[in-house]
């Protein structure tokens, strides 16, 4: 993960404190009061089904209102052990020994579920390293055959540095980057085992992105490229003549920290408010109180490059999680908890989703 729109925080920042100079600290009412408070969800329990979302294209014939659909039973602490086999890989930097090694865990497993796998193996240049790298976007398919489907998402590299660290004579220590990153994989995996007996209108592809984290230069104008795997499957996909029909696309981004805590993300809200009331509407009738119907962060990530081509997608983040490119980002600081909320509402969202 990312950086923030930094200037916007700046210029919030910046207003904020000149409306408390011009007030001399007297007022106290909030000068945007619309700030941290989101629309209404609507009352309807089937939240997506009123009227037509412009803005996204969505509609009342985007779910299936009133579907019975229950959560599948999502084992967490199972999750947290495959996040465990994960980080025992150590740093998981595009194009090294313990990617590869990623990847052949990850084929092995879901091919034990019967779905197709697919390597997007591509070679990536980015500016502040000589050479190519080889990277791979991992496609994990669940019925094929269909021509309408949806794509649950997420990174699996790591970064090079753990750039949060205050003391940059850690940056190069081993970083093995478990939330951010791994419970995306780690979610997915788990989710293999239940995706067979769910009833779904759609296909279901877990798309694993590659070069998310292949940052050495993080900052300033000749600054890294960012979110290389997840360009180059929506490129190749708008470049595809006979593609499949992707009616939306989740992201998932650090969704098992313990003090887990999931507001939604503005770009996802901005381009798809219907599908955000979508998912965190799912999550209030199940009462997974982590997903939190107020303004979050604004986040550049995987997702802008799906929207850019036209796939509609949000991405699911706790971008206030304390761990967040530190070396203490380890399964330790992850729960299984978590992952069940999280797993729970996209179980539900899959049977009913269009
Ligand atoms: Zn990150």
């Amino acid at each position: 993960m990312k950086f923030l729109l930094g200037g916007i925080a700046v210029i919030v920042l910046g207003v904020g404190v000149m409306f408390l100079i011009m007030n001399n600290g007297a007022a106290k009412t909030n000068p945007f009061p619309d700030f941290n408070v989101m629309p209404p969800l609507p009352e309807n329990e089937t939240v997506a089904a009123g009227g037509k979302d412009k803005s996204s294209g969505f509609g009342s014939d985007r779910v299936n209102q009133g579907q019975e659909a229950k959560p599948v039973p999502f084992d967490g602490k199972r999750a947290m052990r495959y996040l465990q086999s994960i980080c025992d890989l150590g740093p998981r930097i595009s194009g090294s020994a313990a990617m590869r090694k990623q990847q052949q865990l990850i084929k092995k497993h879901f091919e034990e579920f019967g779905a197709k796998i697919t390597y997007q193996a591509f070679e990536a240049e980015q500016n502040s390293v000589r050479g190519k790298v080889e990277m791979t976007n991992i496609i994990v398919s669940f019925q094929p055959e269909k021509k309408r489907r949806v794509i649950i998402c997420s990174h699996y590299d790591t970064r090079p540095i753990a750039d949060q660290e205050p003391d940059p004579r850690d940056w190069k220590k081993p970083f093995v980057s478990a939330n951010d990153g791994g419970s995306g994989v780690a979610l997915m995996m788990e989710m293999g085992n239940h995706m067979k007996g769910l009833k779904t209108n759609v296909g279901v592809d877990f798309v694993i992105f590659d070069g998310e984290e292949y940052i050495f230069r993080p900052d300033g104008a000749n600054r890294d490229r960012y979110f290389i795997g997840s360009e180059h499957f929506a490129q190749t996909w708008r470049q595809t003549k006979d593609r499949v029909d992707y009616s939306a696309a989740i992201l998932l981004d650090m969704i098992a920290g313990n003090k887990l805590r999931l507001p939604v993300e503005i770009n996802s809200h901005r381009r798809y408010p219907k599908l955000c009331e979508e998912v965190w509407g799912v999550a209030r009738e199940l009462n997974a109180k982590a997903f939190k119907w107020e303004r979050g962060h604004e986040v550049q990530d995987d997702h802008i490059e799906l929207q850019k081509v036209g796939i509609p997608a949000i991405d699911i983040i706790d971008f206030d999680y304390d761990h967040w490119h530190r070396l203490s980002d380890t399964p330790a600081n992850c729960s299984a908890a978590s992952f069940e909320q999280v797993a729970g509402v996209l179980s539900v969202w899959l049977q009913r989703t269009k």
